[in-house]
C-alpha cells in the first residue's frame, strides 16, 4: 500500500521529526519547510543515491557545484529574463492570486478546454479560493527571485540585480568548457549537479510538492546532434527504472509525452516522470503529477551562451560572452555546439513520494494499527535500532551501548531505552528503521544479540562480531514490497 493522501505524510513528518513548517514561531511563511532530525538524513540519502548513480556508477560523468547567484547575463541569454513566467490572474473578489494555466472552468461555463492553453481558448474560468468568474486578464509573471549585489546598490539600481538561480542547469553550462579542458572528456559525457533553486511560484502548496526554495538534481549530457533522440530515450527509460530501483511503486509511477504546446522555448521533447500523489482524488487523470523532467534542450544553452553566432546580418547573438562554447571532435575533424539531454529530478519531491510509496499500515495481533515506513534500506533515515531489554542492568546497557557506537561510523545507528519494547519497536517502524537490535541478559553470555526485520517482523539471533557484515549485506538487498 502507499499513503491515501498526502495530509498522511505531513501529520507522520511533523510528528517524528521529519519535516516542520518553517518559522512556526512567528506565525509560518507559507509554503516554506524545515527538514528535521529524520528528514535531513532521508534528504542526504536520496542525494548520495543519485550522485551514486549518476557519477559513480558510469564512467561518463563530471560532477560540480556552481554558485547560486550568476551573472545576470547568464538569465538574460538563457531566456529566463523573457520567458521564465508564469500567466498570473487576480482574483477581482477575493484578490487571490492565481496560476492561469492551473484554473479550472466554473461549471456554468461552456467554453472549457485543457489545462495549458492560450488566453483567448479559456474562458468560463472559476476562482478556487471563492468560486467567482470576476479574473483579470492573464499576465505574465516572471519566477525569478531578485536582489541586489553589492554594498552601495541601491534597490532598483538595475547596474545591481542578481537573480537567485531558478535552475542548477545554467551552473553546468557556462562552466561547460572548463569542465571539458579540465577533464579532458569527449562526448558524450555528463555533467551533474545538486543544489538549491528558487521560484517565486504564484501557488505554491501541497506540502514539500511545490515550495518557494526547493532542492534538484540535475544533470546535462553532451551528445553528437543525431544521437540525441536515442540517448535521450535510453535516460528516459534508465530514470524511470531509478525510482523503481529505489523501492517506488511502478503503479504509482507513470511516463508522460509533453505535447508540442507544452514544450519549454529550448525543447525539442520532453518526456515527464509522474507519480500519483493525489491518489484520493476521483479523477484518476488528476492524480498524477511531475516528478522528474527529462528533456532534450537541443544545443539552445550552448550556442545561446557562445559569443560566435550571428544573425543574418553578421551581428553577434551574445555580444557580452567571451567564450565559444563549441565542440572540436577529433575523430571527424568538425566543430559542433553538442545537444544536451537533461534528467531534472527535485530532491524534495523525490522524498514526497518515497515517505507516500513507504507508507503502510499494519494490525498487529492485538489488533492495533502500526504504521510502518517501508523505505529502501539505503534511504532509511536510520539504519538500526540498539534497544537494551534490561534498561536497569547496567552491562545491558554497557553493550547495547557499545554496539551502537560500533556501528555508527558507518551507518545511522541509535541507543534508545525510554520505552517498553513494543513501544520502542512501533516508534522505529513508523520511522522506516530497516533493523531492530535488541540486547538481552542471554547476550552478556554469547556475544549475540537479536535483530528484528522491519518489514516481516522476524528475529534473528547474530553474533556481534558478525553484525557490521551481516546489516550491510541486508542494507543492499531490501526485501520486496508487498
Ligand atoms: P512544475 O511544472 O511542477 O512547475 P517544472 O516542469 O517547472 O515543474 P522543471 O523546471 O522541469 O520543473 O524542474 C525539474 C524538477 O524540479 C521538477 O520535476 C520538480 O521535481 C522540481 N521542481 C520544480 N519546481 C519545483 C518547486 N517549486 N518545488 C519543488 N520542486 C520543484
Amino acid at each position: 500500500m502507499s499513503a491515501p493522501n498526502i495530509e498522511t505524510i505531513v501529520s507522520l513528518a511533523k510528528r517524528r521529526g521529519f519535516v516542520f513548517p518553517s518559522s512556526e514561531i512567528y506565525g509560518g511563511l507559507g509554503s516554506a519547510w524545515d527538514y528535521g532530525p529524520l528528514g535531513v538524513e532521508l534528504c542526504n540519502n536520496v542525494k548520495q543515491a543519485w550522485w551514486r548513480w549518476m557519477v559513480y556508477e558510469r564512467d561518463d560523468m563530471e560532477g560540480i557545484d556552481s554558485s547560486i547567484i550568476l551573472n545576470r547575463s547568464v538569465w538574460k541569454y538563457s531566456g529566463h529574463e523573457d520567458t521564465f513566467s508564469d500567466p498570473l490572474v487576480d482574483c477581482r473578489n477575493c484578490k487571490s492570486r492565481l496560476r492561469y494555466d492551473k484554473l479550472e472552468a466554473s461549471e456554468t461555463a461552456t467554453s472549457v478546454s485543457g489545462t495549458a492553453a492560450s488566453s483567448t481558448q479559456r474562458g468560463g474560468l472559476k476562482c478556487p479560493n471563492c468560486g467567482s468568474t470576476d479574473l483579470t486578464e492573464p499576465r505574465p509573471f516572471n519566477l525569478m527571485f531578485r536582489t541586489t549585489i553589492g554594498a552601495t546598490a541601491e534597490d532598483d539600481d538595475p547596474t545591481a540585480l542578481a537573480y537567485l538561480r531558478p535552475e542548477t542547469a545554467q551552473g553546468i553550462f557556462i562552466n561547460f568548457l572548463s569542465v571539458l579542458t579540465t577533464s579532458r572528456r569527449k562526448l558524450p559525457f555528463g555533467i551533474a549537479q545538486i543544489g538549491k533553486s528558487f521560484r517565486n511560484e504564484v501557488t505554491p502548496g501541497n506540502f514539500i510538492f511545490r515550495t518557494r526554495e526547493f532542492e534538484q538534481m540535475e544533470m546535462e549530457y553532451f551528445v553528437r546532434p543525431g544521437e540525441d533522440e536515442q540517448i535521450h530515450q535510453e535516460w528516459i527509460d534508465s530514470c524511470f527504472t531509478w525510482f523503481a530501483n529505489l523501492g517506488v511503486s511502478q503503479e504509482n509511477l507513470r511516463l508522460y509525452e509533453q505535447p508540442k504546446e507544452e514544450l519549454a522555448h529550448y525543447a525539442k521533447r520532453t518526456v515527464d516522470i509522474l507519480y500519483r500523489f493525489f491518489p484520493e482524488r476521483d479523477d484518476e487523470e488528476k492524480q498524477w503529477d511531475e516528478l522528474m523532467g527529462i528533456a532534450n534542450r537541443t544545443d539552445f544553452d550552448l550556442r545561446a551562451h557562445s559569443k560566435k553566432p550571428e544573425d543574418a546580418e553578421g551581428k553577434r547573438l551574445n555580444p557580452d560572452s567571451t567564450e565559444d562554447l563549441s565542440y572540436f571532435d577529433e575523430a571527424t575533424k568538425e566543430r559542433f555546439y553538442p545537444y544536451v539531454i537533461e534528467p531534472a529530478a527535485g530532491v524534495n519531491r523525490t522524498v514526497l513520494a518515497i515517505l507516500m510509496d513507504a507508507y503502510s499500515e499494519k494490525v498487529t495481533d492485538k489488533g492495533e494499527k502500526r504504521v510502518i515506513l517501508k523505505l529502501h534500506p539505503q534511504l532509511a533515515p536510520i539504519k538500526a535500532a540498539i534497544l537494551p531489554l534490561a534498561r536497569n542492568k547496567p552491562e545491558i546497557v554497557g553493550m547495547a551501548k557499545a554496539v551502537k557506537r560500533s556501528l555508527q561510523p558507518v551507518l545511522r545507528a541509535v541507543y534508545d531505552d525510554t520505552g517498553g519494547i513494543g513501544k520502542l519497536y512501533a516508534r522505529q517502524d513508523e520511522i522506516g528503521t530497516p533493523f531492530c537490535i535488541t540486547v538481552d541478559h542471554q547476550s552478556l553470555e554469547d556475544e549475540a544479540v537479536t535483530v528484528r526485520d522491519r518489514d516481516t517482523w522476524e528475529q534473528e539471533r547474530i553474533k556481534v562480531e558478525d553484525l557490521h557484515q551481516y546489516l550491510q549485506a541486508r542494507l543492499q538487498a531490501p526485501a520486496p514490497k508487498d
